[in-house]
């Protein structure tokens, strides 16, 4: 078997996994049952045991073990595995019931019957558990046959009945639980996305029609839901969405660009000599100005763009369905914000800002890296020329900052 402590598994191999464990105690309860019968005969309780109870024994043990093998084998159990699994107990159960006790206490095998189902919907879930019922109805109705009747030990309307009572308290019994379980199946996927900093989906209270505990762990989900997501995808300090933040609605705005096929653009915003500001006006004046600059570029911006704080003085902006020439108004609106905003606490400097953009089609998803580094060029070469400016990334950016850079050394040199 392959390390499971840490990988997340399939549905056969977890099937397998717990196939593997319970066979030990499959193993361990035919012992038990072996065990007490050969005690039984050794102290003459009982004077001889059927060859049919031995062979009961021996089959489910064999079964047992030839499954296990299987599943140790393959490392995973498919659906039909669990099942003759489950149905080799049930029959086991049967069979010893049948040939260990008289008929006037067969009714006993229901009551295990139903300790294997609910261990079946525990483990293996709903569809296995339906198969159990079906096993233990077939099973009980075969070992009443011969003993039901006209003069026998059983009549067949009182067992019918019992029967019945039996598949309604099971059918009871599969239906809340398994709904029970898929419901709380529901908010671990809800707790596991929020903890990938997902918190777009909400658990769905209206379709839940009868309340009860699990309803109330997802109503307290929806409540802190929205605590949540401020905390973990914002940037406390300029109120704009953090790298996290960003990095989730570029997932999902390049997904829906490259079924739409539309140009994205992406901005790449730094605020010029930072770190002179921190240094003549000291440390809370330069928050003040990275918190004024995120509020006006919240406020620039539109609905369905995403503004982010991606660094000390750096900002990203993702404008959906936006091409070039439409980036570099909205960027040039904002470079022109910027230099004529009065900074509380640096009124004195003008503060002003550089700018790097990207706007392509997106064709796939994996665009992303390209887009981030292209903006990033961009700022570089808007810095390179002086600051205060916007730069638009183009193919030959890069040739053209490497020539400066090559220069420059040369110069130097
Ligand atoms: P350039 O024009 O080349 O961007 O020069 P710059 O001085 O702005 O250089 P740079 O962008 O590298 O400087 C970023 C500085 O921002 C460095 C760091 O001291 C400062 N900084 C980072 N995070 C914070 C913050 O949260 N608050 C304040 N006040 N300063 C920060
Ligand atoms: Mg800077």
């Amino acid at each position: 078997m392959p390390d499971t402590s840490t990988q997340t598994l399939t549905i056969e191999q977890a099937n397998g996994e717990i196939l593997l464990w319970q066979s030990r105690i499959r193993l361990g309860f035919a012992l038990l049952i072996a065990s007490i019968g050969t005690a039984l005969l050794a102290s003459d309780v009982v004077h001889r045991i059927s060859a049919s109870s031995v062979a009961a024994v021996v089959a489910y043990v064999l079964v047992t073990v030839l499954l296990t093998m299987l599943v140790r084998r393959t490392a995973e159990a498919t659906q039909g595995v669990v099942l003759a699994v489950v149905a080799a107990d049930i029959l086991f159960i049967f069979a010893i019931t049948g040939v260990a006790t008289p008929p006037e206490y067969y009714g006993r095998s229901l009551l295990f019957g139903f300790a294997i189902l609910h261990l079946s919907e525990f483990y293996f879930g709903r569809k296995i558990a339906w198969g159990a019922l079906a096993a233990i109805v077939l099973g009980y109705l075969g070992m009443i046959r011969d003993v039901t009747g006209e003069g026998r030990a059983l009549g067949w309307m009182q067992e019918l009945w019992s029967l019945a009572v039996f598949v309604l308290a099971a059918t009871s019994f599969i239906v809340h639980y398994g709904s029970f379980k898929e419901r709380l199946h529901r908010i671990s996927t809800l707790f596991e996305r929020a903890q990938e900093g997902d918190f777009s989906e909400e658990f769905d209270v209206a379709s839940e029609k009868r309340p009860d505990g699990v309803t109330m762990v997802g109503r307290a989900y929806n409540r802190v839901r929205a605590q949540l997501a401020n905390l973990v995808l914002t940037d406390p300090l300029s109120g704009c969405l953090n790298r996290r933040g960003l990095e989730q609605q570029l997932k999902r705005e390049l997904a829906r660009a490259a079924r739409t096929g539309k140009d994205v653009a992406l901005l790449a915003l730094d605020v010029d000599y930072f770190k002179d500001i921190n240094d003549s006006w000291g440390h809370q004046a330069g928050d003040t100005v990275i918190q004024e600059v995120g509020e006006l570029l919240r406020s620039i911006a539109r609905g369905g763009d995403c503004v982010a704080r991606t660094g000390g003085d750096e900002f990203t902006l993702l404008l959906p369905e936006t091409s070039a020439a439409g980036a570099f108004r909205l960027a040039t609106r904002v470079r022109e914000a910027v230099s004529l905003h009065q900074f509380q606490g640096v009124s004195k400097l003008a503060v002003s800002v550089s700018i790097g953009l990207v706007a392509d089609r997106v064709h796939d998803e994996n665009i992303l890296h390209d887009l981030h580094s292209r903006a990033d060029e961009a700022l570089y070469a808007a810095k390179d020329a002086g600051r205060d400016r916007v730069s638009i990334w183009t193919p030959n950016l890069r040739a053209l900052a490497v020539t400066r850079a090559s220069q420059q050394i040369a110069r130097a040199g």
